[in-house]
């Protein structure tokens, strides 16, 4: 199985535990992420350096195998065990043959927008209404939850007022469970493992955090709402094909009363902010230069795995320790350009056939690239200063009919 054919760089996961190392040998635990760093070795060994540790030491590559990405699929659920808008018999009916601890979570129909737990026990079925309160939910009026992603996990852990734990959920039909799946894949991180630091930005839909995940410094992006977080189980997925030196690397992922976001942190913070507050004397051309080619590299990495980024900013742009720009921010990248978003444009950066049609290509992420160009040099200017979005919507979309008629549209200075 584990043919020799792995390159430097490879992520692999350990498949068991190796805690008596001979010298020269590494120790690590199953579920361990290793790196390849020497393939020229011993036949059938490989240097690799641990993800966490940072140890380096020699493996046997039976004991390992390769880190996968995660496939892009719709059904990957954050929330497998909800059913939607299903009565209760129908839920008595899913939750057979019976089985103590066999659960599902309902929309009530007479209720719509009121949850139920349905839990089997004794034989029995039992439902649970889910009371909304002061924007949390709760059974008992005692414990309290954001959203039922951090019930069930506390009812998997903790009998409380109800029946009996939450033991096995009843999955909807289709729907995958994406813990399962981000376990299977070695995606999957410890919450015991990390600790978390200062609050280092706001995002739109969650804080960041800096902290340490074994040893490791790391950036951390909470997301407590279950529906914006299953939306963002889509941005991680994505990340998990992309390893590049210039995109922000996605260590894995962490569930716990919603999703943790761990990626590599980037401690020199975002680009523009990089700029402004260092400006001229500080940073010269040469390292402007070398802004522009980072990014650069890692949006041709893109095109070349087909994803278009759709919202290139040097606000989406990271900095790293050594000063390497990395491209960040893959929310609103999309596999397939089928279905129109109703995101709200970044006008400023946004080509005009994707303001005007929502036509986003690699080439609409070049215009938002120039944009970006542009950013760089004037050290974290706003583009198009003192213009409206609607004036430079405007102006952007009447470009195109200035190419059209080949006439010299009006001179002007973003
Ligand atoms: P948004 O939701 O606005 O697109 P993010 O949630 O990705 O932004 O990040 C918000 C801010 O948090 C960023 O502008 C940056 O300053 C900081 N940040 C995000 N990720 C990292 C990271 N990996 N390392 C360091 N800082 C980060």
């Amino acid at each position: 199985m584990a043919e020799m054919s792995w390159a430097a760089g490879t992520q692999c996961v350990a498949k068991g535990d190796h805690r008596k190392p001979k010298p020269g040998e590494l120790a690590y635990h199953k579920g361990d992420i290793l790196t390849i760093v020497d393939t020229s070795t011993k036949k059938g060994c490989y240097v690799v350096k641990h993800n966490s540790t940072g140890e380096e030491g020699l493996i046997n590559s039976a004991n390992v195998r390769e880190r996968e990405a995660l496939r892009v699929d719709p059904n990957l659920s954050l929330m497998p065990w909800f059913h939607g808008k299903i009565s209760g018999p129908d839920a008595v009916c899913k939750l057979q043959p019976a089985e103590d601890g066999l659960f599902l979570v309902r929309e009530s129909i007479r209720h719509p927008g009121d949850y139920v737990l349905c839990l089997s026990v004794s034989g029995k079925v039992v439902h649970y209404r889910v009371i909304y309160k002061d924007n949390k939910l709760t059974i008992d009026n005692t414990q309290y939850f954001y959203n039922l992603i951090d019930m069930i996990e506390f009812f998997s852990k903790n009998k409380g007022s109800i029946a009996t734990t939450l033991l096995k959920p009843k999955q909807k039909q289709g729907t995958k469970s994406a813990e399962v799946e981000l376990s299977k894949t070695g995606w999957l991180l410890d919450i015991s493992n990390l600790t978390l630091g200062q609050n280092i930005g706001e995002g739109e839909f969650g804080a960041v955090h800096e902290g340490e995940y074994m040893g490791q410094r790391v950036a951390v992006k909470t997301i407590k709402c279950d529906v914006t977080a299953q939306a963002f189980l889509q941005e991680t997925t994505v990340m998990t094909k992309l390893q590049h030196k210039n995109l922000v690397r996605l260590l894995g992922v962490i569930l716990h009363k919603g999703l943790h976001i761990v990626t590599e942190l980037m401690t020199k913070g975002n680009l523009v902010n990089f700029l402004r507050t260092r400006g001229r004397s500080v940073v010269n051309s040469v390292q402007l230069l070398r802004f522009a080619l980072d990014v650069c590299e890692g949006m041709g990495y893109l095109e070349s795995k087909k994803l278009v980024h759709r919202d290139l900013a040097a606000r989406n742009v990271l900095v790293a320790d050594d000063s390497v720009a990395k491209v960040s921010d893959f929310g609103l990248t999309k596999l397939d350009l089928k279905e129109p978003d109703n995101v709200k444009l970044p006008v400023k950066w946004t080509a005009p056939e994707a303001l005007k049609k929502e036509k986003f290509s690699t080439k609409s992420d070049v215009w938002s690239y120039g944009v970006l160009l542009w950013e760089i040099f004037s050290y974290g200017r706003q583009p198009y200063p003192k213009m409206s979005l609607k004036e430079v919507k405007e102006r952007v979309e009447g470009a195109i009919v200035w190419r059209l008629q080949r006439t010299a549209p009006p001179v002007y200075t973003p």
